[in-house]
């Protein structure tokens, strides 16, 4: 199963690819994990991105490509991924059709999560509290003016890559308002797998 993921930031993109990795056993690749264990590494790749992952701007579509091919040949994936948080502008997208289309494959299904820009700055508020009441460390760009850019980011870029799917007829829109069960069997239903359902 080759799946991408695409929703605002906040939306629980994370948290449903988990589950749809558990839905379809096979591994979760997610750009902004990827590039922040770079950061903590001090790799010269994340050495290169901090600042801008820092404002909350779009690292270059090279770096983020390379790093998605690289990963994608590895051999945990030969039976699949659930991308999550790539591809973000149309040039990744069309990167990724490439990539996959110099294997022979081609995705299965775009997952697009729908939810209100209200709900999603409650949720970044709500995830920030918990973390610091749990004493964790709270993402550096997790405070609002960020997140308030990665939203609005998010807001230009989303429009052209949900159309280019939606005219490779790849695209599934799926209400994101509901529970995190809900959305995952939602997903499940729209894939033809509601059987497998994690939740019954
Ligand atoms: P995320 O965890 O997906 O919200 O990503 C956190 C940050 O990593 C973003 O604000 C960007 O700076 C960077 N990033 C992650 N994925 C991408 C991508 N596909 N293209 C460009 N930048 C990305």
């Amino acid at each position: 199963m080759r799946l991408v993921v695409l929703g605002p930031p906040g939306a629980g993109k994370g948290t449903q690819a988990r589950r749809l990795v558990e839905l379809f056993g096979v591994p979760q690749l997610s750009t902004g994990e990827m590039l922040r264990a770079a950061v903590a590494d001090g790799t010269d790749l994340g050495r290169a991105v901090r600042a801008m992952m820092d404002r909350g701007e779009l690292v270059p579509d090279e770096v983020v490509n390379q790093m998605v091919s690289a990963r994608i040949d590895r051999d945990d994936c030969r039976n699949g991924f659930i991308l999550d948080g790539y591809p973000r502008t149309v040039e990744q997208a069309a990167a990724l059709t490439a990539m996959l289309d110099g294997k022979g494959t081609k995705l299965d299904a775009v997952i697009a999560l729908k939810l209100d820009r209200d709900v999603l700055i409650e949720r970044m508020a709500k995830r920030v509290a918990d973390t610091l009441a749990a004493g964790g460390t709270v993402r550096s760009d997790d405070n609002p003016e960020t997140f308030a850019r990665r939203l609005e980011e998010y807001g230009q870029t989303a429009g052209p890559l949900l159309d280019y799917y939606r005219r490779r007829g790849e695209l599934v829109s799926i209400d994101g308002m509901q529970g995190m069960e809900a959305v995952t069997r939602n997903i499940a239903k729209r894939l033809g797998g509601a059987s497998s359902d994690p939740d019954g």
